[in-house]
């Protein structure tokens, strides 16, 4: 089975988006997607079942997941009707919910879209000259990829090399450094390296010698910490200190500087 993550709730309309390009697509609400909390990871290229549903789509016009099995396409926040695009998604509806997974989001049977139903109102619908979406059908239940974004460890050879995991996948991240003599950097975005794999997972090095910035030589920083931040808003801190030789010791997640 492959899924794809960056799938997100809007908060302003309440539809699920992909929020794994550049930009935020079209919203209901006005302006682009706003996302919050979850990351959803979506299946796609598996046979239905009884308690499974598939032509769910993308559309690469407002970015929201919607229902591509009828005749119609639904009311695209872009205007006009939903263009689907990419892989057929297999969701299943009206099974137990675990520590990984959402239900209460339904079909919208005014703009198609894939809702969150869950809350006390119904967010806002294309379909629906700008009321809310209406449910209908089967109660879907969403997986969603648990972050937990830690440092695993930092090494020193002619630059830093710092790993970790659990970070939101394929997001570019930044890493930033607090020496112990007052002075910080960070990493360049884009900066080769410094992007989270598909399972969240990243080893980013970090030139060492000849860095810019007058309190940092090999030899003189004591201590430092280090802040990697994805383009999520989840971040974790490490810290460690520099021997005489410049080796890493006293290795510590969780710790600012
Ligand atoms: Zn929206
Ligand atoms: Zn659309
Ligand atoms: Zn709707």
């Amino acid at each position: 089975m492959s899924v794809q993550s960056s799938w997100q709730f809007c908060q302003k309309c309440y539809a699920l988006f992909y929020n794994g390009r550049s930009d935020q697509g079209a919203c209901a609400a006005g302006g682009a997607h706003s996302p919050h909390g979850d990351n959803f990871a979506l299946p796609y290229g598996i046979a239905t079942t009884a308690s499974t549903q598939t032509s769910w789509q993308f559309c690469q016009k407002c970015y929201a997941l919607f229902y591509n099995g009828r005749s119609g396409q639904g009311a695209c926040a872009a205007g006009g009707a939903h263009s689907p695009h990419g892989d057929d998604f297999v969701l299943s509806h009206d099974i137990p919910i675990t520590s990984k997974s959402q239900a209460f989001w339904r079909f919208c049977q005014n703009c198609y879209a894939m809702f969150y139903a869950g809350r006390s109102d119904q967010g806002v619908c294309k379909g629906a000259a700008g009321g809310p979406h209406s449910a209908q059908g089967d109660n879907f239940v969403l997986s969603f990829i648990d972050l937990n974004p830690v440092i695993d460890n930092i090494q020193v050879t002619d630059e830093f090399v710092v790993t970790g995991s659990n970070f939101f996948p394929s997001d570019q991240l930044t890493l930033s450094y607090e020496l112990s003599g007052g002075s910080a950097f960070s990493t360049v975005p884009g900066s080769a390296g410094c992007v989270a794999a598909s399972d969240g997972s990243f080893s980013c090095p970090t030139p060492v010698q000849g860095y810019p910035g007058p309190d940092f030589e090999l030899g003189t920083v004591s201590s430092f910490g280090v802040t990697a931040r994805d383009q999520h808003g989840n971040y974790a801190l490490a810290s460690c200190q520099v021997d005489a030789e410049g080796s890493i010791v006293n290795f510590q997640k969780g710790q600012s500087a």
